[in-house]
């Protein structure tokens, strides 16, 4: 499912002295079953704006299209708009709240008013691709598990609702490297698997720039850079000025170009130190 976006602008408490642009004229395009990285610093934009492609929040001004319906008109089915996009929050463990991974993981899907063995069949398939033992962690209750693994079940709630796009803020916040890199890596294989839209959200280069398709980089309220890895990374000066550069691959991409050599792909995929 594809996403357009047309000189989108959000300010929070309009009309006050506390006026806040958060979203400044941006307009951007996704392709159905792109893997993108929505990157840029704390307070940049990022939640605002994926916010507002699943109607939580509305635009000040602007429009949004997904797969081509204007979701920004009054009226609009916001449920039906949610269970094409999903969106996976911050934290999202803290929404946990049933006494049991089975019933926390088929509570969207029942909302949906899915057939019994439906629902089986997503909770299921929903807690593979996160990496939990259905048969072993169904009946146990979400609170006496890790946090990661929490964290694992939250995601497979918005997955057993199968949005053809899914948007995961900061999926590996506050998690250790093992964990991030797990949660990750299953993220990647979810989009090869199912091939829909992913809009990953992060605030680290090193995390999404081995991974995704397109970057969309954030600077205030505006996007500023939309490319490739290979074509982001080109741009140091900008990166750099806005503190998002990878120190290893800035060096590199200068080493080359002393030597008249363009930067190559493989030059992305280095990991940090
Ligand atoms: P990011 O997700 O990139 O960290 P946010 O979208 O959360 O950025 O924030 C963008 C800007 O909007 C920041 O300056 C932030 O302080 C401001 N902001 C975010 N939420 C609110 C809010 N509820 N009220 C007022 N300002 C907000």
């Amino acid at each position: 499912m594809s996403i357009k976006i047309e000189n989108l602008v959000y300010k929070y408490m309009t009309g006050t002295p506390f006026e806040k642009t958060a979203i400044d004229d941006v307009s951007l395009e996704i392709k159905d079953g792109e893997f993108i990285g929505l990157i840029g610093h704390t307070g940049s934009g990022k939640s605002t704006l994926i916010q507002q492609l699943n109607g939580l929040l509305k635009p000040t001004s602007g429009k949004i299209y997904i797969d081509g319906e204007d979701i920004t008109v009054k009226g609009i089915n916001l449920k039906k708009i949610r269970q094409k996009v999903g969106l996976v929050f911050q934290y999202p463990e803290y929404q946990l709240f049933e006494e049991t991974v089975f019933k926390d993981v088929a509570f969207g899907p029942q909302n949906l008013g899915l057939s019994d063995d439906e629902i089986l069949k997503r909770v299921k398939r929903a807690l593979k691709i996160v990496g939990i033992d259905f048969e072993k962690y169904k009946d146990k209750s979400p609170f006496d598990l890790s946090g990661g693994q929490r964290r694992r079940i939250a995601i497979a709630g918005i997955l057993a609702m199968e949005p053809k796009i899914l948007i995961l803020d900061e999926p590996t916040a506050g998690l250790d490297p093992k964990g991030r890199d797990e949660i990750l890596e299953e993220i990647r294989k979810l989009h090869k698997e199912y091939n829909n839209t992913v809009i990953l959200v992060s605030h680290s280069m090193e995390d999404v720039a081995k991974l995704v398709d397109r970057l969309i980089v954030m600077y205030k309220g505006k996007n500023i850079l939309t490319g490739t890895p290979r074509e982001v990374f080109k741009e140091i000066e900008t990166l750099e000025k806005i503190g998002l550069a990878v120190p290893q691959v800035t060096y590199l991409i200068r080493e080359l170009r002393k030597r008249g050599i363009d930067i190559r792909e493989d030059i992305i995929t280095v990991k940090e130190a």
